[in-house]
């Protein structure tokens, strides 16, 4: 029998629970000023749901199991297709666009690094029903604003899946075919793609696509070159052009992006426009976000509806942000007898009642040994509850100077050294 952790997962101990959550409600947050409002699905779902989107080959990178009647179920490896499964089934008749935002924990079957577990957590969001370059632009943005307030060393790359997608299906390659390819670039396996490519289409198109994939840099300027490389293949030339109506909408956003049309990300979903956001103090596992524009519920049978999204790896985000840990007034009540307890009890009750967050000693221990162990926890206040509390009066002592001095119950409340400070 072992009592560790499974592999690729993780304990969090109180002050690294406290910061998760300031980061969590932080960048929830800002979601929420764009508009968009939080949904919740389900940890597992059918295992269908996900290899519908994502193809059969997922599976060797998923938790799946068969449950006691022989279901196949899957815990969730991201939010995206359950997201648009929830639309489907309760959401489509609602006024569109619809803007939803999710937390929570996703599992994948990785092999665990720095920066990679098997259970991790992700931030998204999804806007369903609008496929303008305002639309487009505005999902960009909110990664953007969520990375600049953070005060992350960041870069981010926009690309598009569709420019190259029209190139190969110019070229005769098919859906899967394209997939195909695209992952292969995705992977960075690019010598293979390219062998591939030349065997559909000719070194020509080898070519083409090796000169295209290489291109990153300053939007316009990378937007220049593109033009000139992909002359007289109109699809993605076309394609290239509704790029250059997002990246322009970027700008009245003030977002500076770059363009790179080396983005393929491996999943298939994605329609058009995609992007990526790095941070790179990570080193290897640099990438902290991903996304772009995908059709997904004509999948889950529903009709289909242009969507933006993206995801953040929060747990990543947590290592780049060095966040520093909240400041919390620590307060403890300790009764100054046995028979003082049940006073003690209503006294720590009243504070809580009045906001003052504070804990009961509980040891049974005596006086000296109460406050060694009060300051043994950084505890910063003190309520003694002794024979004063017949008068209505407790004894309220400063640990780090030792002052002491008489104050009445009721009054305890609106003392301004008890109360929390306010969050940064
Ligand atoms: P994806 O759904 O693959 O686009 O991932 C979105 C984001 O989730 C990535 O940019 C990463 O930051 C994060 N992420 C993906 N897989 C993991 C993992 N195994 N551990 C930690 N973060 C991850």
């Amino acid at each position: 029998m072992s009592f560790r952790r499974p592999r690729g997962t993780r304990d969090f101990l109180p002050g690294e629970m406290e910061l998760r959550r300031m980061l969590e409600s932080r960048i929830c947050g800002i979601f929420r000023s764009f508009g968009y409002r939080e949904v919740g699905t389900p940890t597992f779902e059918h295992l269908e749901l996900i290899t519908a989107k994502s193809g059969e080959e997922i599976v060797e990178r998923l938790y799946s199991f068969q449950d006691k009647s022989g279901r196949w179920l899957a815990l969730r490896p991201e939010f995206t297709a359950p997201v648009m499964r929830m639309y489907v089934t309760s959401l489509q008749s609602e006024p569109k666009p619809l803007r939803l935002y999710y937390f929570g924990p996703c599992f994948r079957y990785e092999r665990p690094q720095a920066g990679r577990y098997r259970e991790f957590w992700q931030a998204g969001v999804e806007l369903i029903g609008s496929g303008t370059p305002e639309a487009q632009a505005e999902v960009v943005a909110l990664a953007d604003t969520v990375l600049r307030e953070l005060e992350l060393e960041y870069e981010l790359h926009v690309g598009s899946v569709g420019v190259l997608r029209k190139l190969l299906a110019e070229h005769g390659a098919g859906e899967e075919e394209q997939v195909r390819v695209m992952g292969m670039i995705d992977r960075g396996e690019v010598e293979e793609a390219l062998q591939r490519l030349e065997a559909l289409g000719g070194a020509e198109l080898a070519e083409l696509v090796e000169q295209l994939i290489s291109l990153e840099g300053e939007a316009r300027e990378v937007a220049r070159r593109a033009e000139r490389v992909l002359e007289g293949h109109s699809g993605a030339t076309g394609e290239l052009r509704s790029l250059g109506e997002i990246m322009e909408a970027l700008e009245w956003y003030g977002v500076e992006a770059r363009l790179n049309l080396g983005i393929a990300r491996g999943l298939d979903y994605y329609t058009g426009m995609v992007f990526e956001a790095y941070v790179p103090s990570l080193g290897a596992e640099k990438q902290v976000c991903g996304g772009g524009s995908y059709s997904l519920a004509e999948v889950f049978g529903g009709k289909p509806v242009p969507t933006s999204g993206f995801a953040f790896g929060f747990d990543r985000l947590l290592i780049a942000a060095e966040l520093e840990p909240p400041v919390e007034r620590r307060v403890m009540v300790i009764p100054l007898s046995r028979e003082m307890v049940p006073g003690a009890v209503r006294v720590a009750s009243e504070l809580r009642g009045r906001g003052v967050m504070c804990e009961l000693e509980v040891m049974g221990r005596k006086l000296g040994k109460a406050l060694a162990g009060a300051n043994a926890k950084g505890v910063e206040y003190v309520v003694l509850v002794g024979e004063e509390l017949r008068r209505g009066r407790v004894v309220l002592r400063d640990m780090r100077t030792g002052e002491q001095r008489e104050v009445e119950v009721e009054r305890l409340g609106e003392l301004p050294e008890l109360s929390q400070p306010s969050s940064p």
